[in-house]
């Protein structure tokens, strides 16, 4: 017997974020998996299992679902944002090419959720208007001589960057370091944009430059969008400023 697994995103937070597909798939599923805190955000049902997980158990929590789907079950994995983006999709495809037969006979679908880039763009306006791309800098999963690389091409092609995972607990040094590194490529009053935990009550989203920009100004719960050499700031009388990136780009910034 073949089940159903449905990898699911939840969006940054607020549910009116939530899709009406994602919210189905919730309600539809006999079993939740996901790490504690997302799955709090689901309300309860009744006859539905919860296991809850810690961050750090992406692994186990990627391989105890599909298990369970394999038994018949309906089974819904969680993730903020999208699924897809530095969340549970991934891992749960690295488990089905790896494991055994019957994880392939599984219905399998990926439901997208707002990542968090988009839902912080949102709140000020269009900092990823024109090319940009997505680091994050934790370097867990691959050495941070790569994302140092990564962010000098970046940043040498002129994108736009969207960093997620700035720093965490175990990691305290990374974002300032990037800043550094950034630095290097563009001026030191690039507009960089911090959205701390959209879509909940506690957001807060603001503005400042690459100089100014320091590590304590982000915590887990931050995405930070460092614009280009033609980012915009506009300052407005009595409401929060604009940032954007015009959709013309003139020059090559390296
Ligand atoms: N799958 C998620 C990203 C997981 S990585 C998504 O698509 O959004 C975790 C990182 O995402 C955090 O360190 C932070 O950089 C960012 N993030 C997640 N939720 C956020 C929120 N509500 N507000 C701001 N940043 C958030």
């Amino acid at each position: 017997m073949s089940g159903r697994l449905a990898v699911v995103g939840l969006g940054p937070g607020d549910p009116r974020y939530l899709t009406p597909e994602a919210e189905a798939a919730l309600a539809g599923a006999q079993a939740l998996y996901g790490y504690a805190p997302y799955l709090e955000r689901v309300p309860a049902r009744a006859g539905q299992n919860r296991h809850p997980s810690d961050n750090r158990e992406e692994g186990a929590r990627a391989s105890a679902a599909p298990r369970h789907a394999a038994q018949g079950a309906n089974v819904a994995v969680v993730s903020g944002g999208d699924p897809g983006v530095f969340a549970m999709a991934a891992a749960i495809c690295e488990e089905i090419e790896a494991g055994p037969e019957s994880f392939r006979a599984l219905d399998v679908v990926f439901i997208p959720g707002i990542t968090a880039m988009l839902a912080v763009a949102a709140k000020i306006g269009a900092p990823l208007g024109h090319d940009f791309c997505a680091i994050s800098l934790s370097d867990n999963l691959k050495p941070w001589e790569l994302v140092e690389r990564r962010l000098d091409a970046a940043a040498g092609a002129g994108f736009a960057i969207a960093l997620y995972n700035p720093v965490s607990r175990a990691r305290p040094w990374q974002f300032a370091s990037a800043m550094e590194r950034l630095r290097r490529h563009l001026p030191s009053s690039t507009p960089v944009v911090l959205g701390r935990a959209v879509g909940r009550l506690d957001e807060r989203t603001s503005v400042t430059t690459l100089d100014a920009a320091n590590a304590t100004d982000a915590d887990m719960a931050t995405l930070v969008i460092v614009g280009t050499r033609e980012t915009r700031v506009i300052a407005r009388p009595g409401r929060s400023p604009l940032v954007y990136t015009p959709r013309a780009a003139a020059e090559v910034s390296a």
